[in-house]
């Protein structure tokens, strides 16, 4: 037991993994009796999605304390979220579309439940849809769009209610914190979700399932590393016009912090100092733009989206137009800035973009088993986002302090 816990959470899922495929494959067919511990440990992972976005949003935009800021910083902060998590999406289904991951795999057995109808969502319901008709339903329904429209709405009445909203936000600041220990306490199962899941796809689906997996891990790798070395590489040294290695340099434990946790959130802290002392972005950029982006800037997760539905099109034969490219590009931007920054937060984001054009809900519990080893690289992609983001920002409004930053070279 003491062994147990003592044992990097990381290290227990890579074993957990490893093991669940050895006896998958020893076990066979029958293996599906103990997938039912992987259904608990995703619906505990569901629990999470709702309590958490709904504190640390209303809690990270009350933090902004002054409205003025929020437009300023925030603005600049919020296009270039939204055109990175654009490109992030689109790499993911180019990389989707060229190594067809997902083709080649026989699913006759896992059993279908009701294949969602593709959604004929026209413009003016998606826009209804995103505004809350009740703040109660959405969190019923687990309807996270609309969630995050209330929730950044009751941040900006706290801001505006000055004195007088000091006692509401006080709640939300501590319900934020409560929900992430919640949080590391559900992920101690994920040791056990993940070695059912994998015995599962292992003993009933056979090789070519597993090979199939493999390669939706290192392209999902694959398009992480492009994201940060190729694109926040590009976003610092044109936009911040910045030298690109101090930057990784200033940033690395932030980097190695996520890649162990898979947690923005519990990153966050550490995001915030390497961007203040090692890159001498200021207190209140930094403390904005990383706490609102370990929330809404997912771009590695951004990208997961796309590659994972067009893996799991692959895997059941669904046929995607070049309309539903167009959907699923905008619902993975959706669905990455409504994902929770917690470990396995884009697994469950994917129902909202598969149920549009669809794919099989099935493949959530299909790909869940290697959703950590992926879920890791993700995190570190959103966390450095967050970074070259608040550093962009911080160059762009003057709220920067450069010797910070070369004196950081000597540390
Ligand atoms: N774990 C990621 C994060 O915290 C979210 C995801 O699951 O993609 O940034």
């Amino acid at each position: 037991m003491k062994t147990w816990f003592a044992t990097p959470l990381w290290q227990r899922v890579i074993a957990a993994l490893v093991l669940g495929i050895i006896v998958g494959r020893l076990w066979g067919p029958d293996a599906e009796s103990i997938k039912i511990v992987g259904d608990v440990f995703i619906a505990a992972i569901k629990m999470l999605v709702v309590p958490l976005i709904f504190f640390s949003l209303v809690s990270g935009v009350a933090a902004i304390g002054d409205l003025r800021k929020l437009g300023a910083v925030g603005g600049r902060a919020l296009l270039l979220f939204v055109i990175t998590g654009q490109i992030a999406v689109w790499l993911g289904l180019a990389l989707g579309t060229l190594v067809k991951p997902g083709s080649g795999v026989d699913t006759s057995a896992i059993e279908l439940g009701a294949v969602p109808e593709p959604n004929e969502t026209t413009w003016r319901q998606m826009i209804l849809e995103i505004v809350p008709q009740s703040p109660v339903q959405v969190m019923a329904d687990v309807n996270v769009l609309p969630l995050i429209v209330f929730s950044v709405l009751l941040g900006v009445g706290i801001l505006m209610a000055r004195e007088d909203g000091g006692p509401v936000q006080k709640i939300f600041d501590s319900g934020s914190v409560v929900m992430q220990q919640v949080t590391i306490l559900v992920m101690e199962l994920t040791p056990f979700g993940v070695f059912a899941l994998m015995a599962w796809v292992a003993g009933t689906l056979g090789f070519d399932a597993l090979i199939a997996l493999s390669k939706l891990v290192a392209l999902n790798y694959a398009g992480c590393l492009l994201i940060i070395f190729v694109m926040y590489s590009a976003m610092i040294k044109f936009m911040a016009k910045l030298p690109v290695g101090d930057f990784f340099r200033g940033i690395i434990d932030a980097m190695a912090v996520s890649y162990s946790t898979a947690s923005s959130n519990a990153t966050l802290p550490v995001t915030l100092r390497c961007a203040e002392r090692n890159l001498g972005v200021s207190n209140s950029v930094a403390s904005f733009v990383i706490a609102l982006g370990a929330t809404i800037n997912m771009n590695g997760t951004a990208m997961y989206l796309g590659l994972a539905t067009l893996f799991g099109a692959q895997i059941f034969g669904v046929d995607l137009t070049w309309g539903q490219y167009f959907l699923i590009s905008i619902l993975a931007t959706l669905g990455a800035v409504g994902a929770a920054g917690i470990p396995g937060a884009g697994l469950i984001m994917m129902a909202l973009v598969f149920g549009a054009v669809g794919v099989p809900l099935e493949t959530i519990a299909f790909v869940a088993g290697v959703d950590r080893i992926m879920d890791m690289m993700r995190t570190t992609t959103n966390v450095s986002g967050d970074a070259a983001v608040a550093t962009t920002v911080a160059v762009m409004t003057g709220e920067i302090d450069r010797a910070e930053m070369v004196s950081a070279d000597d540390v």
